[in-house]
Parts: C-alpha cells; sequence; structure tokens
C-alpha cells in the first residue's frame, strides 16, 4: 500500500495486519494437505482447525458449522445457491453477491434502513420457503440494519435468513447465535487478513448443498484443497480486530469540519445507526470521480460509493433505493477509516476536499459573473 498517502478506503480492503501475514508465512512455509494423513497433513489439519476455532468464536458461532470460503462473494453465493430456497427476496442495498437479479427487492427507507413492514408484507406473498437476505451493516453508507427484528418476522413467516456481516466484523460487536440468522459471511481482508478467504457461518444442523463439489473438504460443504495460509491469516487477524468504536469520534469531527466548509454538504445514512469507521457524502453536482481523482492526486484513497470490479464508477444502486436523484448519487464519495488511521489522515482529507470545493465554488461563481 501506497506508504506516502492517507489510506481511506478501508471498506474496499483493509492492509493486513502484522500478525495474519506472520501466520501467513509460517502457514505457507510449514506446508502440507490436511487430508493428507502423515505429519505434514496433520500440521496443516491443526492450523485449520485452530482457524475454525478462533472464526467461529469472531462470529458467535460453533467451529463445526463455519464453512472456509475463497472470499465474502463465494461466501454470500453459497448461501444464495446451496439453501435451495423457492424465492428469495433481498433488501435493496444489497451488495452485488448477495443480489441476485431474480430477487423481490425489499425497499429502504430514505435513511438507509430495511422496510419491516414492507418485508413482512412481500414475505406474505412470498412462495414457500422463501429466503431473506439482509446485511448487518451497508458497504457504502455503514448503516447498520435490523437483523435481529427482520429474523423474528422472518420466522413468522416460516421463512430462512441469510446475513451479510462482511463490512461489520471487526467494526461492531455481534454473534450469528444472538442474533437468529441461519447463515452469515464473513470476508478476511475486511479485517486485516489476506484477500480471496472468508467464511460462511451456518445455525447448528442446518443442511447446506455445496457450490463446489468433488471432494469431501469442509465437511462435504465446500470441496477442493483448502487454502491452508489464507485460513491462518484469516484466523490471526480475527484474534488480533478489535473494536472501531473510537474511530467514530473521527469521523464525525471530519463530517462537522467538511459540513462548515460546505454547507450543503450531504452525509447519506447520518439519522440512522452507521458503522464507526463509514462516511458516504456528497455535494449535489460535484461529480464523485472528479473528486476521487483530486484527492488521489492530493495523496488521499477515497472511494466513489462502492468500488466497482471494473474499477469504473457507476451509479450507486444503494443511493438509488434511498431516493438519491442522479446528480446527488453521482456526486458521493466514500471515506472508510481503519485500524492503521492516524487523526492526520483525516486532516489531510478535510484539507484536500476543502480546497478542491472552494476552488470549484471560486470558478462556479466566476462563471456566473463573466
Ligand atoms: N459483501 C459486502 C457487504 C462487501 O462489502 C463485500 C466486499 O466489498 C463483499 C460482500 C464481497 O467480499 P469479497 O471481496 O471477500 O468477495
Amino acid at each position: 500500500m501506497h506508504s506516502a498517502s492517507a489510506y481511506l478506503d478501508h471498506n474496499a480492503t483493509t492492509p493486513m495486519r502484522p500478525e495474519a501475514l506472520a501466520a501467513l508465512v509460517e502457514a505457507a512455509r510449514a506446508g502440507g494437505n490436511p487430508s493428507s494423513v502423515h505429519g505434514h497433513g496433520r500440521n496443516a489439519r491443526r492450523i485449520v482447525d485452530e482457524a475454525r476455532a478462533s472464526v467461529a468464536e469472531a462470529v458467535g458461532a460453533r467451529p463445526s458449522d463455519i464453512v472456509f470460503t475463497g472470499g465474502g462473494t463465494e461466501a454470500n453465493q453459497l448461501a444464495l445457491r446451496g439453501l435451495r430456497a423457492a424465492g428469495i427476496l433481498a433488501s435493496a442495498i444489497e451488495h452485488d453477491s448477495a443480489l441476485p437479479a431474480g430477487a423481490v427487492r425489499v425497499p429502504v427507507t430514505a435513511d438507509g434502513v430495511v422496510d419491516l413492514e414492507a418485508l413482512d408484507r412481500l414475505l406474505a406473498a412470498a412462495p414457500k420457503p422463501a429466503l431473506v437476505v439482509l446485511m448487518l451493516a451497508n458497504n457504502e453508507t455503514g448503516v447498520i440494519q435490523p437483523v435481529a427484528e427482520a429474523v423474528r418476522i422472518v420466522r413468522a413467516h416460516g421463512a430462512l435468513i441469510h446475513c451479510d456481516a462482511v463490512q461489520a466484523l471487526g467494526k461492531i460487536p455481534f454473534g450469528l447465535l444472538d442474533l437468529g440468522v441461519d447463515t452469515l459471511a464473513v470476508s478476511a481482508h475486511k479485517i486485516g487478513g489476506p484477500q480471496g478467504v472468508g467464511a460462511l457461518a451456518l445455525r447448528p444442523d442446518l443442511a447446506i448443498a455445496p457450490l463446489l463439489t468433488g471432494g469431501g473438504q469442509e465437511s462435504g460443504r465446500r470441496a477442493g484443497t483448502e487454502n491452508v495460509p489464507g485460513i491462518a491469516g484469516f484466523a490471526a487477524a480475527a484474534r488480533a480486530m478489535g473494536g472501531l468504536q473510537p474511530l467514530a469520534a473521527l469521523r464525525d469531527d471530519m463530517e462537522r469540519r467538511l459540513k462548515a466548509v460546505a454547507p450543503s454538504l450531504r452525509v447519506w445514512g447520518d439519522a440512522s445507526g452507521r458503522l464507526p469507521n463509514t462516511s458516504c457524502f456528497g455535494v449535489s453536482g460535484l461529480k464523485s470521480e472528479t473528486q476521487v481523482i483530486a484527492l488521489d492526486l492530493a495523496g488521499v484513497a477515497v472511494s466513489a460509493g462502492s468500488a466497482c470490479s471494473s474499477g469504473k464508477v457507476r451509479q450507486s444502486h444503494v443511493l438509488a433505493a434511498m431516493g438519491a436523484d442522479a446528480a446527488s448519487a453521482g456526486s458521493a464519495i466514500r471515506v472508510s477509516l481503519g485500524w492503521t488511521t492516524q487523526a492526520t489522515d483525516v486532516e489531510r482529507l478535510v484539507g484536500a476536499w476543502s480546497e478542491f470545493y472552494l476552488r470549484r465554488a471560486g470558478q462556479a461563481s466566476a462563471a456566473a459573473a463573466a
């Protein structure tokens, strides 16, 4: 990661924690296939078993109910496909990996919170058994969703519920068993672990059909030799992660100062409970892409809404679901703090954004006077 810049895009990926890197390297050096019966294999099996216990503790589930996957996307897909529901209802703000084309979209309020009355209504009309997909916290706005309340509604309709907790892990406390969901997805690289490894946690005794077949690994729920170094790094990150709650003060102060410079600045979802590290804001008409480039030139890394895999900026379906018009949605940028963030990084963002904004405002008034 470019050390001279202020990296404020932790929701896209957060730098690897030294504990995770050390565990990853150690497991890679040790080698061994967990399915082999000899000593090398048994050592690799021990690494995976210990990692399973750590990840289970981090997500409040039983070790035997953890399925390691190739990331958050695969964990979401395993739940969506493997639970074999007759129909899927997904909140309109889910990550693309949890929002299949055929899903009924459950609306959200202007504050970015899923509409539970609509969920109740839509479930009544859904084919049975239905699967509800609801994230614990949104990746673009940070808005925390009422998952425990949704579970009560879901149970009243005899439906299943999958929770994408990829952005919540390490930022707010939760547990699968406490929430009462059927399945829960997490990803290592959002908590300081390596990219390309994640997990699906299951409620006890839940059967799930594998996405990948052709081997008995992960108790028949995910075939393929385990990514032992990745899994070891994931678990080390899970053990090392602390809460990010102290970052809320830094984030709130940043928003106050930006609003003082640009009174029309809107912070998306700020009337709702949010993750402590996330801020999605914009001034209508000021293009996201232009801001991201200007900030990058000033040594500040942020993203435009959600970072798309193609690297292209497209209109956010999350902000559209919150009722944003094209000009407002196209002006939002996401600043996300993380475990390496210092007050000076936020200082740099506030300085660079304010300078950009005031220069733009100056240009606009000069053009109007001409
Ligand atoms: N779900 C959410 C809410 C995310 O923010 C992301 C990544 O941005 C994913 C799922 C996908 O996780 P991964 O990058 O591990 O595939």
